[in-house]
């Protein structure tokens, strides 16, 4: 499915939930009501990410959550219903990258600092003998 069709099924020009919210190795953003966004990646369904995230922030697990820990220190209402697929690629390499890209593009105050810097540290460490 093209990135566009994934699109109008998420805005609603095509009311195919299931397919939403199981799809894998998307690229999304959360949004929150200060219009600040949290931009992430999952390999598994995007249900059971956004659940994870629901979770953290429910019970503060600020560790796992960058949007946990935001919601958790400014007390915001994170928009779950509003969360939107901004790319999406099955392999987790190009997935990452282009999550970065998003981020460094976007650059919302929610992601972590670390990301990019981890990324390429990864990167260095697959490519040491
Ligand atoms: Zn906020």
């Amino acid at each position: 499915m093209e990135i566009l069709q994934y699109l109008n099924v998420y805005s609603g020009k095509n009311k195919q939930r299931p397919i939403k919210d199981n799809l894998k190795n998307v690229i999304y953003e959360i949004p929150c009501s200060c219009n600040d966004t949290c931009i992430g990646k999952n390999g598994i369904k995007l249900a059971t990410r956004i659940k994870e995230h629901k979770d953290s922030t429910r019970l503060m697990k600020t560790q796992n959550s960058a949007i946990a820990e935001h919601a958790t220190s400014t007390g915001h209402r994170i928009n779950w219903e509003k969360t939107r697929i901004i790319d999406t690629d099955k392999f987790w390499k190009t997935r990452n990258i282009k999550e970065s890209f998003h981020i460094s593009n976007i650059n919302p105050s929610l992601n972590r600092n670390s990301r990019l810097e981890s990324l390429f540290a990864s990167r260095l460490n697959t490519l040491r003998p």
